[in-house]
């Protein structure tokens, strides 16, 4: 069985003296405690797809990711605990051979076989319909497949009971969370009251993409689109996974000065982001900032 989750997350008010200054209120919603094994916005994504799996009497998950994916070894622990097969389909036929790292090692580890595919053909399959997964089903059989970053209807769903469990929620508050592949914005901005807002620190080069991908997103779960978010495209650090040397300076402090761990790939961006936009006074005195705590740290020296 799958271990429940901790719900709702903690909301942790921070003195931030920086912040302080700029006449901004910071607050951390700590999802990154939700889940034991599924950590954070991968819980709220997953949760309602698993259901839905279960509910439709599916015996096996495949999804997709590159050789660290969280969504791949999240998506790997919720199966073992569930009962059901998993299959990751992983960025990079050269992996097949190589010793696994330690997030592909943690997959297999929770009963998930690996695929691994060239880059075209991950392409190929990420951004295909269900024509392209036809090989993949007749080598696996029936499956629910899950997108990469398992960000799907479902899961945007999944995302808006995030602010949700945010209290009092009015025209000063800006909620704010990394966006890799947009889920989790498009959820939370859609889970929002009248007058508060959204704001998306991009992870990676991907303006006007990522917009996209973000209103795509709203018109699968909701039939229309949300104007009550944006996208920040000034701390993506050099591009997806790249961690430059001010962010991981920005993180060491921000645990040290907090006592809170900070994922370098995602959170520490977003959180750098809400300094330097506070900082520069591109937040409105008043605003309070609640910042969501979308995961973990990688296990040190993994
Ligand atoms: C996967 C992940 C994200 C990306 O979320 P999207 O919904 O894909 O935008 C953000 N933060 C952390 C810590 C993650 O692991």
């Amino acid at each position: 069985m799958l271990t429940p989750a901790a719900l709702p997350t903690p909301l942790q008010v921070l003195a931030d003296p920086a912040l302080a200054r700029a006449g901004v209120e910071l607050r951390l919603k700590r999802d990154d405690l939700a889940h034991p094994a599924v950590p954070g916005n991968k819980w709220r994504k997953l949760a309602p797809n698993l259901a839905q799996a279960v509910a439709d009497g599916h015996a096996r998950l495949l999804t997709f990711g590159g050789a660290y994916s969280t969504h791949v070894r999240a998506v790997a622990a919720a199966a073992q605990a569930l009962g059901l097969a998993s299959v990751g389909v992983i960025r990079g036929e050269e992996l097949a051979a190589a010793p696994r790292n330690w997030s592909l090692r943690a997959a297999e580890a929770a009963g998930m076989e690996l695929e691994f595919v060239s880059r075209s053909a991950y392409r190929g399959l990420v951004g295909g319909e269900h024509g392209e997964h036809g090989a993949l089903l007749r080598r696996w059989g029936r499956c629910l497949v899950l997108p990469e970053g398992g960000s799907n209807a479902l899961a945007v769903r999944g995302a808006a009971e995030i602010p949700a469990e945010i209290p009092a929620l009015g025209a000063r508050d800006l909620l704010c969370c990394p966006v890799g592949t947009g889920g989790t914005l498009a959820g939370i901005a859609a889970g929002l009251p009248d007058g508060a807002r959204a704001l998306g620190v991009a992870v990676l080069r991907g303006e006007g993409y990522l917009e996209g991908e973000v209103a795509g997103l709203h018109r699968a779960a909701y039939g229309r689109e949300f104007g009550n978010w944006r996208i920040h495209h000034g701390h993506h650090g050099g591009g997806y996974g790249k961690v430059p040397a001010e962010v991981e300076s920005f993180a060491v402090e921000f645990e040290r000065r907090h006592g809170v761990p900070v994922e370098r790939r995602y959170v520490a961006k977003t959180l750098l982001a809400v300094h330097d936009l506070a900082a520069a006074g591109e937040l409105a005195p008043g605003t309070r900032v609640t910042v969501v705590i979308t995961g973990l740290p990688d296990p040190v020296g993994g």
